[in-house]
């Protein structure tokens, strides 16, 4: 499959990986936008949080979903973002989707504004 983060995950394409288990992959976002920039990505593809819109959601694509999640919280923690943080997911052209598998974007160490552009 041509994707990108498929590729990062089958390590075909390197990334600086922060964390890894067997269904999840963090990863230094290769632009970052804030001093702390990691993306948690589902090791299976999704294409965006829109596959999990159509109502046939299995029990364990919603454990993924919150997995990705509490991993953010728990790098978060290693990363010492104690002030706080943000996370986001960019969902289609509208959302500013621009890698399409499913990624949650963890940023922080500086103060975020609100709202985003
Ligand atoms: P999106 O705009 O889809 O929400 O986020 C995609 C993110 O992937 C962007 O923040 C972008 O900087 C990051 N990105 C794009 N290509 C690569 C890459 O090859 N490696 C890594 N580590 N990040 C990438
Ligand atoms: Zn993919």
């Amino acid at each position: 499959m041509d994707c990108l983060f498929c590729k990062i995950v089958a390590g075909t394409i390197p990334a600086k990986k922060l964390f890894e288990d067997e269904s999840v992959l963090a990863f230094a976002d290769i632009s970052p936008k804030a001093p702390v920039h990691i993306l948690i990505i589902p090791k299976k593809h999704y294409a965006s949080l829109n596959e999990f819109g159509n109502g046939n959601v299995g029990a364990d694509e919603e454990l993924l979903l919150g997995h990705l999640y509490s991993v953010a919280a728990r790098l978060a923690g290693t990363q010492g973002l104690t002030g706080g943080y943000r996370t986001v997911n960019n969902t289609g052209p509208d959302g500013g989707q621009t890698v399409d598998h499913l990624h949650v974007h963890l940023m922080g160490g500086r103060e975020m504004q609100w709202p985003p552009g």
